[in-house]
């Protein structure tokens, strides 16, 4: 399998050389040269398999540059009953008739970020040693990403991590998880600033290409197309659990931000899993429900993004939305150069021709948006009829899903973190503490390592170079 990016240099490149890539060197994201097709045998066979086996499966239709054992080999390292909490690692249950939650957040850090993240740390780590090489991963959070990386990659060989977080503008409970972690590999770096200062000095450091090639300084953010293709996973999965049989479908409801899961379950439906609708549910900030309604996307300023309840689909532009397009649009890639190139920085956006947009329901995609005042309601319902308690992301998930149920079509709303993360909102919906698994009681009162810092990029600077070896 070779990849290509969405912006027309067809380069083909293996997995190995795009695994510890962010954009193509064209401003571009990468994709395979096409979907592998699973038939009907084929996913009978795959029905009985573990979810590492259903893993190693998908992932070696995309990889053919890791020796078959080595890639056996770490995908069992990483879903394991020890670290996912149970032995169907992504375990459905059952809300109402016809709507089912897929568990993807009993992960160390309780949010589905962990699924692909920790895939990626072993990836890294094997790539890393392979090629007798170092990566120093830069990066900034305001939550979820930044636990998850730095859970993913604590104690990796040939890995550090240094995460720069708002000082003080983290839940306790989010700081405890990352704080608390005591690994050298690890660097916690808070700054005297906002999420916006941190993601300002991680591009200005970037953007200084010396400093990034002596210091070999990387991310691990969302448009990585190995945390794409782990998400695929757990699209089968959740299908397996549903059905009993290939002839019958299901949808998913997916709560969406930069479009990276969702995307994912458009890869599963491109290669052949019965999927009958794709439910994009956003909360107030609301691009992708905008365009799946109008075919306008429109990238909002920073100033019309709302800080909102459910905080990790606080995005102001979807930055996997152009794989889709790129899908949508016959895979023209000098067309989505332009659209996601010049019309975006120009216009702040593009409007699809009316011929283009109509294609867009052909893949299954529909969409909606879930407010403040929905996701409390939906939380108390899920709780009061239903005995689940339900985070605040799934709960847009839950809402949006029920406005497109369809008789017989089992609905599966992906469950993206865990309520424990977002105790405020469930106290504000519920009048009580979210349950919190029994490993992280206490958290908040174990000693915290990290390095307070102004918001200076230049000291930024200096704090890794001290640190990366
Ligand atoms: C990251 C995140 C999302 C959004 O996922 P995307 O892939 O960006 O669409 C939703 N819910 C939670 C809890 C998350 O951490």
């Amino acid at each position: 399998m070779k990849y290509l990016s969405t912006r027309g240099d067809a380069t083909p490149r293996g997995f190995s050389d795009i695994l510890l890539e962010g954009l193509a060197p064209d401003g571009g994201l990468y994709l395979p040269t096409h979907y592998p097709k699973v038939d009907d045998a084929t996913l009978a066979r795959w029905r009985g398999l573990s979810y590492a086996d259903l893993a190693f499966e998908i992932l070696s239709l995309y990889i053919d540059d890791i020796p078959a054992a080595d890639l056996k080999r770490l995908v069992q390292a990483t879903y394991t009953e020890a670290v996912f909490g149970s032995a169907a690692i992504v375990p459905l249950r059952r809300l109402e008739d016809g709507v089912w939650i897929e568990a993807l957040s009993n992960g160390p850090t309780l949010a589905f970020k962990d699924m692909a993240m920790q895939l990626l740390g072993n990836l890294f780590e094997y790539e890393l040693a392979r090629r007798g090489e170092q990566l120093n991963i830069l990066g900034a959070t305001s939550g979820d990403t930044g636990s998850a990386a730095e859970y993913a990659m604590r104690g990796k060989q040939g890995v550090r991590v240094f995460m720069l977080s708002p000082h003080g503008r983290m839940s306790a409970f989010q700081q405890a998880q990352m704080f608390s972690l005591q690994d050298e590999n690890i660097h916690n770096i808070t700054v005297e600033g906002v999420f916006d200062d941190c993601q300002d000095i991680v591009k200005a450091v970037s953007n200084d290409l010396e400093f990034k090639r002596r210091h070999k300084i990387g991310t691990v953010n969302s448009i990585n197309w190995a945390r794409l293709l782990a998400q695929v996973v757990y699209y089968f999965a959740g299908y397996f659990q549903a059905t009993c049989a290939n002839d019958q479908k299901v949808s998913f409801a997916v709560p969406s931000g930069n479009f990276g899961n969702v995307c994912a379950g458009h890869v599963a439906r491109m290669m052949g899993l019965p999927i009958a609708q794709l439910v994009v549910a956003t909360n107030e900030n609301d691009v992708l429900d905008e365009f799946f309604r109008t075919g306008t996307y429109r990238v909002r300023a920073t100033a019309e993004t709302h800080e909102t309840s459910s905080p990790s689909m606080d995005i102001s532009k979807a930055s996997n939305f152009e794989r889709f397009v790129f899908d949508l649009l016959g895979r023209d890639g000098a067309r989505i150069a332009a659209l996601f190139g010049p019309a975006i920085a120009k216009e702040g956006g593009f409007t699809l021709p009316p011929e283009d947009f109509a294609r867009a329901a052909s893949y299954g995609f529909v969409s909606g948006r879930s407010t403040h005042a929905d996701r409390l309601a939906t939380i108390r319902d899920a709780w009061q009829r239903c005995g689940t308690m339900l985070d605040t992301h799934t709960a847009d998930g839950l809402k949006v899903a029920r406005e497109h149920l369809q008789p017989g079509v089992p609905m599966i709303v992906l469950e993206t973190a865990l309520p424990a993360k977002f105790a405020e909102t469930i106290r504000e919906a519920l009048g009580r503490e979210p349950e919190r698994p029994a490993a992280l009681e206490g958290i908040e009162a174990l000693p915290k390592r990290f390095t307070l810092m102004p918001p200076d990029t230049a000291k930024v600077k200096a704090y890794v170079e001290a640190h990366c070896g």
